[in-house]
């Protein structure tokens, strides 16, 4: 296998990162490998036991710099101060046929000095999640990570449930800069490298940027984007801190996020998250909280700090216009409303409040507003129908409304309970739950597995979801 690696983070000051290689593990299987990214990548793949040695951390491919990045940031709100990839090895960049740069990291790989009292491993389970989840918000148009490899590692780890299975996911991203890789600096009055730092981000994702000012209106209008294009398919990412908050606008550290089944606004998954602060319909305004501790962090690059909070706080306090703006838009083309006035937003409010009450299925209510159907989503029938007359009164039934609709609202999302019976198979040695997933979540915008559409029945529901 060759990577063509060219490496830009491992250039950057000793101080950013600890260098250190994978742990070996036991016995590397691979149980999954992305080919499209693979070739994305212009990775030349030989023999699959190589691939396997490369990504179950085993050998470090030649050009390789590997590294663990430090970082910082605030966990449910608390600072803490000194994270870093505590259990992930970036192996090193690699720039591929569409021009763009991309990480390629190891996670699950073996401690790090940052690892605090963890093992640095992590268990098939969450790995596989990772992978499923990720390649489905890509398919989905989502920005975000993206799974090149899952590898079992033939050595069992230990979690609340007992001994697990081992794994090691290799995931791909634009970079991992995230707010807390400035939080870090910032905390430590470190200038030089949170100059260095930002000058890098801006050359890596806002070429255009003219410095951090525009760094960071360029970074609040992804994160903008990023979180209403999330609402708009139901996804609940469940651990927004600033460590998982990438400069890029990619979705990224898959823990225990999940996509609703039943709508509720306040929906919640997470076991650790018990405040429901990071619940469906709070993800907005944690995304605008975020970039305020962002700005915050880049204040110390300015001569003029008292201009400089100025300019940030007026940047912040436009967000969540920016937010309402992107929502509606989003919301609008859901229900065939491809340019949406805001006197359009009462009307979508009112069908998610019937929704809420209800607990219709958020993905298929969609869906079946394009079809005949979609009364028989609600118990309260009537209600429905008396906004459905609302909304023919606004827009008409037409192909354009129709082809709109079904670009936007999925047919089929990775549900909880279809993740949570794939692992159960994998655990078992059966990757065919897997593979069906995957198949059905390429094409997310078809209906090419009913059965996957289906929402859990009583049983099947998945009510709380665990870190890795
Ligand atoms: P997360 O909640 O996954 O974003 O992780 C928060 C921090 O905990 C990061 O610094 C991770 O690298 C670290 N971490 C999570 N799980 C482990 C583990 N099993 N071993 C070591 N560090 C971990
Ligand atoms: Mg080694
Ligand atoms: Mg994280």
């Amino acid at each position: 296998m060759h990577i063509p690696f060219d490496n830009s983070y491992a250039t950057l000051p000793d101080g950013f990162y600890s260098r250190l290689d994978p742990t070996s593990v036991a016995a590397p299987k691979l149980l999954a490998f992305n080919k499209d990214l693979a070739s994305l990548l212009r990775i030349e793949v030989g023999d699959l036991t190589e691939v396997a040695d490369v990504f179950g951390g085993n050998d470090v491919p030649q050009n390789a710099a590997p590294l663990a990045q430090l970082y910082a940031g605030h966990q449910f709100g608390s600072f803490n101060p000194q994270l870093g990839d505590g259990r992930a090895i970036l192996l090193g960049e690699v720039i591929g046929t569409d021009g763009l740069r991309r990480d390629i990291q190891l996670k699950g790989s073996g401690p790090t000095p940052y690892s605090r009292m963890g093992d640095g491993r992590a268990w098939l389970g969450p790995v596989l999640r990772e992978y499923v989840v990720s390649e489905a918000m890509h398919a989905l148009g989502i920005p975000t990570t993206r799974a090149l490899a899952a590898v079992s590692t033939g050595e069992q780890i230990w979690r609340e449930q007992g001994a697990l299975p081992g794994a090691v996911l290799t995931r791909v991203a634009r970079s991992h800069l995230r707010v807390g890789t400035f939080q870090v600096f910032a905390h430590r009055g470190e200038v030089e490298n949170l100059k260095t730092l930002t000058n890098y981000a801006i050359q890596r994702h806002y070429p255009e940027a003219k410095g951090p000012m525009d760094l960071l209106r360029a970074v609040c209008a992804a994160q903008a984007d990023l979180v209403t294009r999330w609402m708009s398919v139901g996804f609940i990412h469940g651990v927004m801190n600033t460590d998982n908050c990438a400069i890029s606008g990619e979705t990224i550290d898959y823990g225990p996020c999940a996509f609703m089944d039943a709508f509720h606004q306040n929906r919640v998954f997470s076991s650790i998250d018990q405040q429901g602060r990071y619940a469906f319909g709070n993800q907005p305004g944690i995304a605008v909280w975020n970039m305020a501790q962002f700005a915050t962090s880049l204040m110390q690059t300015f001569e003029d700090r008292n201009a400089a909070v100025e300019e940030a706080t007026e940047i912040i306090h436009a967000m969540p216009q920016m937010l309402e703006d992107g929502w509606l838009k989003r919301f609008a083309a859901k229900i065939g409303i491809a340019e949406p006035a805001k006197a359009d937003t009462p009307l979508i409010e009112e069908l998610l409040g019937l929704m809420q009450t209800d607990g219709a299925d958020f993905t298929n209510t969609f869906r079946a507003l394009g079809g005949a159907n979609a009364r028989d989503q609600f118990t309260n029938r009537e209600a429905f129908d008396a906004w459905a007359a609302k909304w023919q009164q606004r827009t008409s039934s037409d192909t354009a409304r129709e082809t709109l609709m079904r670009s936007v609202n999925p047919a089929v999302i990775p549900r909880n309970h279809r993740i949570e019976q794939m692992i159960e198979a994998a655990v078992a040695g059966d990757m065919a739950p897997f593979e069906r997933l995957m198949t059905a979540l390429k094409t997310p915008f078809s209906e090419t597995d009913a059965d996957l559409a289906r929402p859990p029945t009583e049983t099947e529901i998945v009510p709380a979801t665990f870190c890795g």
